[in-house]
């Protein structure tokens, strides 16, 4: 894995126990700025964006309320978009070590449907990997690039300023850094302390699922559960390791998501869809998840930011939530970093909410879609069979295909060709893989002509001729692949890479963001 040299600052370990530890609040003394960026949540948007940050030598600090990281093996679907971003920083090998791969059809609303030919993907599989691992190989990789991680610290409060934030720890203590990122989870201490209204709707039902071991033999769960998922979408029990069944079953109501449900309360739930409660005992976890939809209406105040399930909560239906925040962290990441190091236009910051709010609108349309179509009543249950029909269309297939797993995503840059605003697939160039070009997480410049120069931005754009053909005779991909417009004549360095680039990012983008349909790509690849 590339590994950069970062600048790191000298410092005792006396010093290093104070930064993490803060100053008392009651000394006189504001604390000092030794953090660009301090990170509430060490989930796994807080631990991409970590990473993100320490690409482009940002300090950053990572506080996390729990000790120890979650144990829930929780299987999470990694989505097409989330894998490409994977091997764009180089992490993808390490992860499909530890998944599963499967095929990405029968995903929207599992609607048991293959997935459409030819997806423009090199990755074009969903992966199936347990949520802790994905966390900690994510938190791992934040760690090797110099971030710094402090477990059993949670963020208690903060009060910002023209330079900086102080953030206070649940022990008293203050820290300062210049923005601070709220990326504690669905119940997040940042968004509520921010006043950042979070409106939608709250869970209309509960869904109890955890690890246990079950009683009767293989074949028998197997015919029942066949027969209960005809009606029940919300229903299964499948393998999880030896005697160990993952089950989930519909919750008698909603409750307390901070109470965790009891062995009994699966039972009962068991008999009452199914008919027995398959012999359960000797549970590893229990949890319970409801189907709460709300999005943040604002994602930064001045120097607070917020991102992942801190923004957006929605069902798991499709399996979008972590796809989503990582995706989040990969936009924010370098757009905070240039504001950090002073060459980000007024507005670059302010892309990161135009951009990715419109998408976890979507999400959340499309996981309320998702639900209505998992209801048993009579009404969506016709919706569902005519959507089953409609998705024997390839356009429709692949149109609901390509908005789970966010390849079809476009942000709005305005008029252009079509590629314009949206991520680049994989190619195989003369030089490796266009993906590998950028593990260093800076701008790239494809240019086609071979007669363009970064110039005197060569400090955070790399240049590339390829040897495939590109739609356009010259491309500036940003640090995720999303296309953004350069020029066919020999510019300016600074005007193509700097002003060009970023009008590519920001022009009129506010609030809008298409999921279209497929494009062709018109690059020639080898894959
Ligand atoms: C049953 C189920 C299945 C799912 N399946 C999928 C799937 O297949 N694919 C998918 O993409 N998503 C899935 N999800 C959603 C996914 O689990 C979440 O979207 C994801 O964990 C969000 O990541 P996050 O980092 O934003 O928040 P979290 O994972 O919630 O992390 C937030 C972190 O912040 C910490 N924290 C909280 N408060 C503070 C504080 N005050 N100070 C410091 N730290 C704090 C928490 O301890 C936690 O570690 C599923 C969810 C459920 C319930």
């Amino acid at each position: 894995m590339h590994s950069p040299q970062f600048t790191a600052e000298p410092s005792s370990n006396d010093t290093a126990e104070r930064d993490f530890l803060g100053l008392p609040a009651s000394g006189a003394d504001r604390a000092p700025l030794r953090f660009d960026v301090i990170i509430a949540g060490c989930g796994p948007t807080g631990a991409m964006l970590a990473a993100e940050l320490r690409l482009h030598d940002v300090r950053v600090l990572v506080l996390e309320k729990e000790t120890e990281p979650v144990s829930f093996a929780r299987i999470v679907g990694l989505h097409i978009r989330s894998l490409e971003l994977m091997a764009m920083r180089g992490l993808l090998d390490r992860i499909l070590e530890r998944g599963r791969r499967r095929p990405v059809g029968g995903i929207f609303a599992a609607i048991p449907k293959p997935a459409p030919e030819g997806l423009d993907s090199a990755h074009a599989y969903l992966l199936g990997i347990p949520q802790p691992v994905i966390d900690q190989l994510l938190e791992e990789h934040a760690i090797e690039l110099g971030a710094q991680v402090r477990r059993g610290c949670a963020v208690a409060g903060f009060e910002q300023d023209d330079e900086g934030v102080t953030v206070e720890l649940s022990n008293g203590n203050q820290l300062r850094s210049r923005y601070l990122v709220g990326c504690d989870g669905a119940r997040s201490t940042v968004r509520k302390l921010l006043g950042v209204g979070f409106p939608g709707e709250p869970s209309r039902t509960d869904t109890l699922m955890g690890e246990m071991e079950v009683g009767v033999p293989q074949e028998e769960i197997a015919a029942k559960v066949t027969e209960i998922s005809e009606t029940h979408k919300r229903f299964w029990l499948r393998p999880a390791g030896v005697g160990v069944y993952s089950v989930v079953v519909p919750a008698a109501g909603v409750s307390d998501r901070a109470e965790p449900p009891t062995l009994e309360d699966f039972k009962q739930q068991l008999r009452t869809i199914a008919g027995t409660d398959f012999g359960v005992h000797s549970p590893r976890w229990l949890s319970r998840f409801g189907d709460a939809t709300r999005l943040a209406e604002r994602y930064r105040v001045g120097r607070v930011l917020l991102a992942g399930d801190a923004a957006h909560i929605h069902p798991p239906a499709g399996g979008q939530g972590l796809n989503l925040g990582v995706q989040d962290a990969v936009n924010l990441g370098w757009k905070l970093a240039a504001q950090i190091h002073g060459w980000a236009p007024e507005t670059l910051l302010d892309t990161y909410q135009a951009e990715r709010h419109p998408v976890a609108e979507d999400v959340l349309d499309n996981t309320r879609a998702q639900m209505e179509l998992s209801s048993t009543e009579p009404g969506p249950q016709a919706v569902r069979r005519l959507l089953t029909e409609l998705m024997d269309f390839d356009e429709v297939n692949r149109y609901l295909i390509e908005k789970i797993t966010a390849i079809g995503i476009r942000y709005d840059f305005g008029a252009g060709p079509d590629l314009l605003g949206r991520r680049l697939r994989d190619i195989d160039l003369k030089q490796g893989h266009l993906y590998d070009q950028l593990h260093r997480g800076r701008g790239l410049l494809l240019d086609r002509t071979e007669r363009l120069t970064v110039g005197g931005w060569s400090d955070r754009v790399d240049y590339l001729a390829p040897t495939a053909t590109s739609p356009g005779s010259a491309t500036i991909s940003r640090t995720s692949t999303t296309t953004s417009p350069a020029g066919s004549a020999r510019p300016d360095p600074r005007d193509l890479a700097g002003p060009r680039l970023m009008r590519g990012s920001t022009s009129g983008s506010a609030g809008r963001c298409r999921s279209t349909g497929p494009v062709s790509c018109r690059w020639r690849y080898r894959r």
